[in-house]
């Protein structure tokens, strides 16, 4: 298990970007049950303050995100958009966007724009 001072800074913000927009999208579109967010690849407590509350899809996604972000083949990592490996495929790929288009959208109008500048780097 990885923790927070084993990984770059670069990978620390992009870690904590997705679980926030993972967050943000989950809190903002999906009711039922929601259980704290877990990784075994990650120890999260250094990322994160407080816990992370997700549904099971979203879980899903976000832990398909972090293994993928962690496993990345390139360094320096490419802008995931121009970035010839694409990790993201089929129903990831399109939930992802999705994803990053709500909660950035969220965030704007939120005035946090420093998470943006984070994932836009
Ligand atoms: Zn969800």
């Amino acid at each position: 298990m990885l923790r927070e001072n084993e990984v770059s800074k670069k990978e620390k913000a992009d870690i904590q970007t997705l679980m926030k927009f993972v967050e943000i999208y989950c809190h903002e579109n999906h009711d039922g049950e929601k259980v704290p967010f877990s990784l075994k690849l990650l120890d999260l407590k250094g990322f994160v303050k407080r816990e992370i509350l997700l549904c099971p899809d979203c879980h899903h996604l976000l832990t398909y995100g972090l293994t993928m972000r962690m496993k990345c083949p390139h360094d320096p990592k490419p802008m995931c958009k121009k970035c010839e490996t694409q990790c993201y495929h089929g129903e990831y790929k399109a939930k992802i966007r999705e994803v990053m288009k709500f909660s950035g959208m969220y965030l704007v109008k939120h005035g946090r724009v420093d998470m943006l500048y984070h994932y836009l780097r």
